[in-house]
């Protein structure tokens, strides 16, 4: 093996403190991302969970929006969970006036869709991409996917069909909180794409 994987996590706002915990747990080499150098140093990117409209907005403020877009087109891997996995959305319902995102999965998500009544929640979910045992997900403030792409696989479903997991190429994104259960998983199928893409790269 050559050395591992390097990877980033994007630290303007949000739980990047546990996605960083977590990838280094799992033999990586964590970078926290704020500046265009820190992103060309890197052979992949999670966009942590917190609140999408202030990580776009500081991402504009950083200038990180172009070359984060730029990564995304020229196949980075990418890992959002919840404001993350909204971020990665071509299109954003219920967003705050003048939201942004990255864009790069062909799906449309909905902000704060379980609405007030349901704030947080854990539950079981199959993820027969991930194999038999279930995935325990924490959903907090989260969204939904409400329409994916031709090109979009469905990874889950809530048991209403609410989807809740997709991959795009290199592009993973959930609405729930892998890293605060303890589930690894998604972040390895994560590294394995980073990996792969860091190879693809020095070949
Ligand atoms: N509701 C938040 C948003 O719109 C997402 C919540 C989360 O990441 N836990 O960005």
């Amino acid at each position: 093996m050559a050395g591992s994987t390097r990877v980033g996590v994007l630290a303007l706002q949000g739980d990047v403190r546990e996605h960083a915990a977590l990838l280094m747990q799992l033999g990586a080499d964590v970078v926290l991302v704020r500046r265009r150098e820190e992103l060309a140093a890197v052979d992949g990117l999670v966009i942590p969970g917190g609140e999408s409209s202030v990580i776009d907005k500081l991402s504009r403020i950083f200038d990180m929006q172009a070359p984060i877009r730029d990564a995304i087109a020229a196949g980075m891997p990418v890992y959002g969970t919840c404001a993350g996995l909204i971020l990665l959305a071509d299109t954003v319902r219920d967003g705050i006036d003048g939201q942004e995102s990255f864009g790069g999965m062909d799906i449309e998500v909905r902000r704060n869709a379980f609405g007030r009544q349901t704030e947080s929640f854990e539950t079981e979910i199959d993820v027969p991409a991930l194999g038999d045992r279930p995935v325990r997900a924490t959903f907090i403030r989260a969204p939904i996917v409400e329409r994916a792409g031709a090109d979009v696989e469905v990874l889950a479903a809530l048991a209403d069909g609410a989807i809740v997991a997709v991959e795009q190429g290199n592009l993973l994104g959930t609405s729930f909180h892998p890293e605060v259960d303890g589930e690894t998983r998604f972040h390895e199928r994560f590294l394995a794409k980073a990996r792969d893409f860091a190879e693809a790269r020095t070949r």
